[in-house]
């Protein structure tokens, strides 16, 4: 079960419209950082990787490889 890398709590798919679930890659590891944690506890995205294309912290990891969402670099 994924969770909220900072506070633990389990992710759960919003009924309608995109979750609210932002991704990210902290110490190579894939994370989720849940809604109340984005305002909450802004320090995590200075522990994200950034993306070395375009410096966007918004990457997941796709069979190994890391991705970034905004750019589509791949590594
Ligand atoms: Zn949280
Ligand atoms: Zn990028």
């Amino acid at each position: 079960m994924a969770r909220c890398f900072i506070c633990g709590t389990e992710a759960t798919d919003p009924e309608k419209g995109p979750s609210r679930w932002t991704r990210a890659v902290v110490d190579d590891e894939q994370v989720l950082v849940c809604p109340d944690c984005q305002t909450a506890h802004t320090d995590w995205i200075d522990r994200a990787e950034s993306c070395p294309g375009c410096g966007s912290k918004k990457l997941y990891k796709s069979l190994g490889d890391k991705v970034c969402r905004a750019c589509g670099h791949q590594w």
